[in-house]
This record gives structure tokens, C-alpha cells and sequence, in this order.
């Protein structure tokens, strides 16, 4: 695979950090627990979304358009982020929240939403939770068009096979990072949620050819319908990057153990989890993504999954502006 060959815009002008979580792993006692520290990639606040924009808006910019158009939930990061990009390439955006809680849209609440009106969003339409959102972007692409105006159009996450080639270009940053380092890994975990970071990440590994197993921690879906679009995914990410290798069934898997009562609702675990990598490491995960995430890695290494002497890597894919969202459940 030859990701030069795709328009790129740059957004983070260096590869994010491996660091090693020793408090952590002492804490749990063992595996040797590893980060990778993609809360710290470019734009406003970091986080996955950011590279899988480099692709999505170098597309938008070759396309002439004027305005992004995405959708999301109401404290959604990538909704941040793609505002975060359109700022930095002079274009407009405009912002479809879904409530996937009923009534969980507050115009006054901190956290991403509060970033929405500082980074200066165009509009801000709410619809409810299970709403055709294509459609709902749609109509801001169609009204934008009557003004004149040009949109570009990206799906909730970014998770099209484009956005998700960031994921692939993860996947040979982290490889080639582990090679300087000397570090053998046994085991990458991530969170799995639209989908564009699990499903690149399966496609660069596998089409490096490099056997480590990946485990993505659902934060929404039921396990057989995340593994499902994670596989379609993931091989249509492969062929639009020319990759050669075919990829198997086996290289996804998806535990969906972790959602608790439903997408962004808090639970235990991850509140443990958030405290756990705050106090001991001092990384503020989120609690939609990465606490939930973290839970599962935490869980897995309790019940013995790895061997003591293994590597683990876990994707921190970023969040923490949500964290400000959560004050009275993360410290209540
Ligand atoms: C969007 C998001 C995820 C999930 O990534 P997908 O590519 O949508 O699966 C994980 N963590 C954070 C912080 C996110 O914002």
C-alpha cells in the first residue's frame, strides 16, 4: 500500500508518541500495558477523527467545496474536529446532532458543545435520535446549493474507506515506531464505534502483514453487527489502498461487553477506568470512547487474557473535551 498516492492534508506535523503506562501495568500486575498517544494528534483538542480528516478534506478541497457538512452526536468529537478543520482551511461547517439520548441536547452544555460555539460553527440543526441523518445532511448540502455555495458532505465519524485509510496510515506510523523501539507487540485494543479506526487499523495491519491480533471494544453495537461492518469495512479500506492481501474474517474482533446501558450512558467500569488512567498516569481519557475502551482493556487483563510478559498497545483515540461534560458522574 502506497498512501502518498492520496491527496493529504496535514494536520499533525509529527507521529504521536508510544509511552509505556508502567504505573498502570504495576497497578494491574502485568501485562507490559503501552499508549498510543493519538489524543495528542493535530487540530483543536486531538483525537482519532483528525486523521481521518487529512484525507476527508483534502477530497472536499479538490471537489471545490466551500462548507463541511457532518453529523454526530451531541458531544460529538469528530463534529468538533471536522468544525476544527473547516476553520483551518477557511471553509464553513455546518453540524446535524443526533440525540441519541432523548433530551440530551443542552445549547448551554460544556465540553464539545461548548467548543461547537467557540470555533464558530454556521449552524447547529438537532434531530432526533434514529433519524435518517444522510438525509438530514442532505438538506443542508441542497439549501447551501440554492445559495450558491458548495458542500461536502461526510458521513458521522468519517468512516467512509477514505477517512478510514488515516487508520491504515496509523497502523504503518505505529509499526515503524515499534520497530525503532525494539518493541515486540502481542496485542492492540481499541474503540470501535463508527468504525473508520478499528476497520484501518485491521486493514494496515494485516496488509503489513504483521499478526497482531486487535481487539476493538464496542462503545454502541451489539458484538455480530459491529464485527460485520468492521470486515466491510475494512476490505473496502484495503482495496481503495491497492493492498493485495485478502483480508480474513478472523483479523476482527469486536466485544461488546463494555457499552453498559447504551452509547455515551456512564457505567462503573468506566469510571474506574477514567480515575484509574488519571490518577495513576495522569492521561485524561473520555467518557464516551476511551473510558469504555479502557474498561475492556482493564477487564481483559484481570480475567488473564494475556500472557504477563506480553505487549499491549492500547489506541488512545481522544475524547477528554467530553470529560468536561461529566463533572457530577466522574467525580459524584
Ligand atoms: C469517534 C471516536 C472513537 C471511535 O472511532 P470510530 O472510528 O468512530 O470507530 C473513539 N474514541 C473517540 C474519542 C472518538 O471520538
Amino acid at each position: 500500500m502506497h498512501l502518498a498516492r492520496f491527496p493529504r492534508r496535514r494536520y499533525t506535523p509529527y507521529p504521536t508518541p508510544i509511552e509505556p503506562l508502567e504505573r498502570l501495568s504495576a497497578h494491574l500486575g502485568g501485562p507490559n500495558l503501552f499508549i498510543k498517544r493519538d489524543d495528542q494528534l493535530g487540530l483543536t483538542a486531538g483525537g482519532n477523527k483528525t486523521r481521518k480528516l487529512e484525507f476527508l478534506v483534502a477530497d472536499a478541497l479538490a471537489q471545490g467545496a466551500d462548507t463541511l457538512v457532518t453529523t454526530g452526536a451531541v458531544q460529538s468529537n469528530h463534529c468538533r474536529l471536522t468544525l476544527a478543520a473547516a476553520v483551518r482551511e477557511g471553509l464553513a461547517c455546518r453540524l446535524v446532532l443526533e440525540q441519541r439520548v432523548p433530551g440530551s441536547y443542552d445549547p448551554e452544555a460544556s465540553g464539545n458543545n461548548f467548543l461547537y460555539r467557540l470555533l464558530d460553527v454556521e449552524k447547529v440543526t438537532v434531530v432526533e435520535g434514529g433519524s435518517d441523518l444522510a438525509a438530514a445532511m442532505q438538506r443542508e448540502a441542497d439549501e447551501l446549493e440554492a445559495d450558491g455555495r458548495h458542500a461536502y458532505v461526510i458521513p458521522g465519524g468519517g468512516s467512509t474507506p477514505l477517512g478510514a485509510l488515516g487508520y491504515v496510515a496509523c497502523a504503518e506510523e505505529l509499526l515503524g515506531q515499534t520497530f525503532e523501539m525494539g518493541l515486540r507487540l502481542d496485542h492492540i485494543v481499541t474503540a470501535s464505534g463508527s468504525g473508520g479506526t478499528h476497520a484501518g487499523l485491521v486493514a494496515g495491519v494485516v496488509g503489513a502483514s504483521a499478526g497482531i491480533p486487535l481487539t476493538g471494544i464496542s462503545v454502541r453495537a451489539e458484538k455480530g453487527t459491529q464485527e460485520e461492518k468492521i470486515l466491510d469495512l475494512a476490505r473496502r479500506t484495503a482495496s481503495l489502498a491497492g493492498a493485495s492481501a485478502a483480508i480474513p474474517a478472523e483479523a476482527v474482533t469486536v466485544l461488546d461487553d463494555y457499552v453498559g446501558p447504551g452509547y455515551s450512558l456512564p457505567t462503573d467500569a468506566m469510571i474506574e477506568a477514567v480515575r484509574l488512567f488519571a490518577s495513576l498516569e495522569g492521561v485524561l481519557l473520555d467518557p464516551v470512547y476511551t473510558g469504555k475502551a479502557a474498561a475492556g482493556l482493564i477487564d481483559l487483563v484481570r480475567r488473564g487474557r494475556f500472557d504477563r510478559d506480553d505487549n499491549v498497545l492500547f489506541v488512545h483515540t481522544g475524547g477528554s473535551p467530553a470529560l468536561y461534560a461529566y463533572q457530577e458522574v466522574l467525580l459524584g
